[in-house]
């Protein structure tokens, strides 16, 4: 198991509301104790602990909450693999076929529903499963990253959180997708689930669209043959505004310019490469976004638990709900294979931090219920939908 590394046990709440249990589970992630590995390993069967390595959270599976009030299905993806969730205060009770009971040391906490991972991962194209070309991310969106490789990784300055080039060096994925792979995929998928909408991430590429180039061509084909798909396109600020017209113009409908931490000098700590890049930057590629997208449209990951949750942290928030954006707080996650060890956070500050963030953005009238797609569509790697709906209720 590597390391000692020191996990202080911060207990959850008991009967937690739907935001305490998705921030607990989100931060810490869920620990599956040996009897119930043995369990789901019976009979030779294979348990899938979910994507490795890639772009955004990795390291878990996805589950729905079972809640008897909620309105709204609370999608969680928890991570499994990560050595924090190996020491997780929440862990896993029993299990009654998809339903795993939680406990909290000895106590219930909550029931989840384990998703299934689709059958079409498993179908081939051009010789490979379809899942090292695009996954199913939660219920009904679909992820891929178009280009696996990231400048920064080159010069040893990528982010210290980031598993992009993982997957590709381990064989899971392919290096490059083109729009006829990722066509081919959605076909498939949508003889089985009901994909709404799709994420297409990339590692940050040298010129100066920093990669938007390589969306346009894809955009334009998956647009022309599935009018109603709802697509979604992640990128940093590019040198020039026109990049974010021209992905537009190809039928882009939502994007997400993600600043991830928001106190430049602690981006640059944990961000070397992207560090060149100033609070400035996004304000300036965000408002040519909320022009061109709309407000409720642009988005921007906040990984918490990287700085602190200041008054400057909550201005800062405040500037990005005031400018459009909708700020997207994920708690930050290690992830397997890299050698980032997370920082202790309070989950009370983490809870409290998604209400603040929730009254920010309603006092400027940001919805992430009208997201047309993407992660804030998504939800299952934030709470902020909980807080929003926690506030409203
Ligand atoms: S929010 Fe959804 S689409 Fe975005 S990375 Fe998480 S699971 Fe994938």
């Amino acid at each position: 198991m590597g390391d000692f590394v020191l996990f202080i046990l911060m207990l959850p709440h008991k009967s937690p509301t739907p935001l305490e249990v998705k921030v607990a589970l989100l931060y810490d992630g869920l620990q599956i104790p040996p009897p119930i590995l043995t369990q789901l390993q019976a009979g030779g069967h294979i348990w899938n602990w979910g994507r490795k390595g890639g772009a955004g959270p990795a390291g878990g599976r996805y589950f729905k909450l079972v809640t008897p009030s909620s309105s709204q299905p609370v999608i969680i993806n928890i991570s499994l693999q990560s050595q924090r969730s190996q020491h997780a205060p929440l862990l896993v009770q029993k299990i009654e076929g998809v339903n795993w009971t939680i406990a909290c040391q000895t106590e219930t906490y909550c029931t989840l529903e384990l998703l299934p991972v689709p059958r079409f991962h498993q179908q081939y194209i051009d010789g490979r499963p379809a899942a090292q070309y695009v996954l199913l991310h939660a219920t009904d969106c679909l992820a891929t990253t178009v280009n696996q490789r990231c400048i920064y990784w080159r010069g040893g300055q990528a982010c210290q959180f980031c598993g992009i080039e993982l997957s590709l060096d381990a064989g899971h994925t392919v290096e490059v997708k083109d729009s006829k792979h990722i066509l081919q995929v959605l076909e498939l998928a949508l003889a089985e689930v009901p994909v709404t909408h799709l994420t297409l991430t990339i590692g940050t590429q040298a010129d100066e669209s920093r990669g938007i180039r390589e969306y346009i061509p894809i955009v334009q084909n998956l647009k022309s043959a599935y009018p109603d798909l709802r697509i979604h396109t992640q990128f940093e600020p590019p040198a020039r505004a026109e990049f974010i017209h021209q992905l537009r113009a190809a039928g882009c409908d939502s994007v997400g310019i993600h600043v991830e931490i928001l106190d430049d000098a602690k981006r640059n700590e944990y961000c070397p490469g992207k560090g060149h890049l100033g609070w400035k930057d996004y304000i300036r590629a965000w408002r040519t976004a909320v022009e061109v997208y709309g407000v409720n449209q642009v988005d921007s990951f906040i990984l918490i638990g990287l700085e602190p949750l200041s008054e400057e942290f909550f201005a800062r928030i405040r500037e990005m709900c005031t400018a459009g954006v909708v700020p997207y707080p994920v708690p930050v996650r290690e992830i397997p294979g890299t050698a980032f060890v997370v920082p202790e956070v309070n989950l009370d500050q983490l809870v409290s931090a998604h209400r603040h963030i929730a009254k920010l953005m309603k006092e400027a009238g940001i919805e992430p219920g009208i997201t047309t797609a993407g992660c804030v569509r998504c939800s299952a790697c934030s709470a902020i939908g909980e807080a929003i709906i926690e506030l409203e209720s």
